[in-house]
């Protein structure tokens, strides 16, 4: 049906006086003003999911004549954080579109356009780590797995497969105990999205050489970095990537993310948008764990409402979600989310399965 137009006296015809989805109330969007045949809004939809999906431009990070994790880490925090309060005063400018913390553009206009694509009524959440260094794969295992487990859960691990020797008996542990292995980039210098084809190909299949000894299926972009050309040579490799984020903030650049909390296809390969802000960037602003916390569970409510899944990544590192006053922030989340039957917690490729069989791809 049609959406009604709700004139109100003197004013121009907007979005704002459209009948939107009863979920999409109070929620800010960037809609095309006026009233859009099904057919438009379908398109609009499109360009809307499309317009700030990739990172074309890199980061002054990847132009770097050396790897900036060669920068010492408490530095780099030091940096970030700085720029990070700095940033959170200027909100306007990096998050035009789509909104910080949730956009949902693209999902409230494929809604209107009556093609609302795949959505739940029960909400995947899944947990999802970046793996970055030997002390993040120590923490995940040591902090993080247990409180997973604790609810039930299992979580997703994308693990930087070149840049450090990575524990092996902690992985196939990590497997044995039901969790998911995936790849994280090539060393995390931020350079694949961007390398010339025969630069890029290398790395990528020395990637996918570790995501085959571990039964790797899914991928998640170093800095959520990504291009239309990393997207379309990842395809034969993974079933589903998840390095486009819902509303990507400030980070890796201004203005960047899909504006849907729904699984959509490239080709054949799933991309899984990464939906709930993440730990990295909210630290980086200087919010609170315990506002950090609130912040989540009133995103996925949100999410949850729109039919969307929840994807949460955090990092193990002690300077993001490894230490006791973010591990409680976190610890909160899963138990509220395990105890409430809106959600259900699954692994990412445990979604692709299901995905596959219930929405096969066009032949
Ligand atoms: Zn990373």
């Amino acid at each position: 049906m049609a959406p009604v137009p709700m004139r109100r006296p003197g004013r121009a015809a907007s979005m704002a006086d459209l009948a939107l989805p009863a979920w999409a109330t109070g929620l800010p969007h960037h809609l095309p003003p006026g009233l859009l045949a099904p057919g438009a809004m379908a398109v609009a939809a499109t360009e809307l999911r499309m317009r700030a999906a990739f990172t074309d431009t890199p980061p002054a990070s990847s132009r770097l004549p050396f790897s900036y994790q060669a920068i010492p880490g408490p530095l780099r925090r030091l940096l970030a954080n700085g720029i990070g309060r700095l940033q959170r005063l200027r909100q306007a400018q990096w998050a035009r579109y789509p909104g910080w913390p949730l956009d949902l553009s693209a999902d409230i206009a494929a809604d209107l356009a009556g093609s609302p694509g795949v959505t739940f009524a029960r909400t995947p959440v899944l947990l999802t780590h970046d793996i970055d260094s030997p002390e993040g794969l120590r923490n995940l295992h040591r902090m993080f797995l247990p409180l997973e487990e604790a609810v039930g859960a299992r979580s997703a691990n994308y693990i930087v497969p070149c840049a450090w020797p990575v524990d092996d008996a902690v992985v196939q542990d990590l497997l044995a105990r039901g969790h998911e292995v995936g790849v994280h980039g090539y060393d995390h210098a931020n350079r694949t999205a961007f390398a010339e084809p025969t630069e890029r190909e290398a790395r990528l299949a020395a990637g996918h050489a570790f995501a085959q000894r571990h039964g790797g299926a899914g991928y998640r972009a170093p800095s959520l970095l990504r291009t239309r050309a990393l997207i379309e040579a990842l395809q034969p490799l993974y079933r589903y990537d998840s390095s486009i984020p819902t509303s990507g903030g400030a980070f890796p650049v201004p203005n960047n993310g899909c504006a849907s909390a729904r699984p959509w296809r490239f080709g054949r390969m799933w991309e899984l948008p990464l939906s709930m802000p993440r730990d990295g960037s909210l630290r980086f602003l200087g919010h609170s764990p315990t506002g950090i916390g609130a912040l989540w569970r009133e995103v996925a409510l949100r999410i949850a409402a729109s039919g969307g899944i929840v994807n949460l990544l955090t990092h193990c590192e002690a300077g993001f979600s490894g230490n006791p006053p973010m591990l409680a922030a976190y610890r909160g989340f899963l138990e509220w989310a395990a105890a409430d039957a809106r959600f259900e917690l699954m692994l990412p490729i445990e979604l692709v399965n299901r995905l596959d069989r219930d929405w096969p791809p066009a032949a």
